[in-house]
């Protein structure tokens, strides 16, 4: 195996691209070696992109937050202003692992891995999330959602490297949240997790909602209609109750033995009306 550290984007990329065999890029390495050192992946080249400088910022814009993808969950932790526009997202990094993982791990990464119950996955995509990505071809800029299509699996095409997660400037009165649901409270993977993202009117109706769920399904998925039985009404019982049916709906999910498809889909709902709470409650008291 060979160990590149790239010190540029297009390095990284070339290096990729030229591997005759599997070419994997390394962030914090807390899925990759893992896999490696079990035996799963046997990669022929692993391009470390942390010495990436364009790699380690996170800057604000007109078009939002654009965080570099190898940047690590506790910074964005510390990342004041980012936590403040968007505690759900923050909130999902922040479940992942330990102190330790997160001194390490990288959202990019938690989507590239591709595990259906990745925590990060669900509240990026409820809250629009793009990644810009950079490969032989150029450069373009696609939905969160579209990147992971199957268990390990990704959109992603050979020599491709994801630069930045984009998150869209926020609208007045919007809230996110992400909550999971985990057998054990510490250093579990989700059962069910639910990213929820809304924004209302100034009269407090519902003017645009997003809702994610993740670990009940091959993929974290959009549910676009959960979104839909929100938008224009004041987030009550009855449009939760109608959101969480497309919720339980769109649950495609295993049994295993962290609990099974049916105790999954009904826990989906649960968790989501939870989120829509608080992601509600953060709504209400934004730009105070
Ligand atoms: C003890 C422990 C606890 C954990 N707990 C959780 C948890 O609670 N929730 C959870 O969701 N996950 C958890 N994980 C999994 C892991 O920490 C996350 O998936 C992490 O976010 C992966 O990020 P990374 O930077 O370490 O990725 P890496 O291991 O470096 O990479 C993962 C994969 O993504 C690819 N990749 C990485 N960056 C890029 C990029 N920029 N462009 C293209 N491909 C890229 C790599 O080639 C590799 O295939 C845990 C892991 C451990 C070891």
């Amino acid at each position: 195996m060979e160990y590149v550290v790239a010190r540029s984007i297009d390095e990284a990329v070339a290096r990729l691209a030229a591997a005759q065999g599997a070419a994997h890029a390394l962030a914090g390495g807390t899925d990759l070696i893992v896999q490696m050192t079990a035996g799963l992946r046997r990669p022929e080249v692993v391009v470390d992109i942390k010495n990436i400088p364009d790699l380690r910022r996170i800057t604000r814009d007109e078009a939002g937050f654009h965080i570099g993808s190898a940047v690590c969950g506790a910074e964005i932790n510390e990342h004041k202003e980012l936590k403040a526009t968007w505690p759900g997202v923050v909130e999902a990094i922040d479940v992942i692992g330990s102190m330790q993982v997160q001194s390490k791990a990288t959202p990019a990464g938690n989507l590239c891995n591709a595990s259906p119950a990745a925590d990060s996955v669900p509240a990026m995509i409820a809250a629009g999330a793009t990644v810009t990505i950079v490969g032989p071809q150029g450069r373009r800029e696609v939905p969160v959602e579209e990147i992971p299509v199957g268990p390990g699996k990704t959109s992603l095409q050979k020599g491709e490297v994801i630069v930045a997660i984009n998150l869209p400037p926020r609208k007045p009165r919007s809230g996110d949240a992400y909550l999971r649901f985990t057998p054990r409270t510490e250093m579990d993977i989700a059962v069910v997790g639910v990213g929820v993202n809304l924004s209302l009117d100034e009269d407090g109706t519902c003017s645009a909602a997003r809702v994610a769920v993740g670990a009940v399904a091959p993929t974290a998925l959009l549910v676009p209609d959960a979104g839909m039985a929100l938008i224009g009404t004041k987030v009550d019982e009855a449009a939760l109750e109608k959101a969480a049916a497309a919720v339980r709906a769109a649950c495609n999910p295993i049994d295993d033995k962290r609990g099974t498809a049916e105790y999954r889909i009904r826990t989906s709902a649960v968790i989501f009306k939870r989120a829509a709470a608080e992601a509600l409650a953060r709504a209400k008291t934004s730009g105070r």
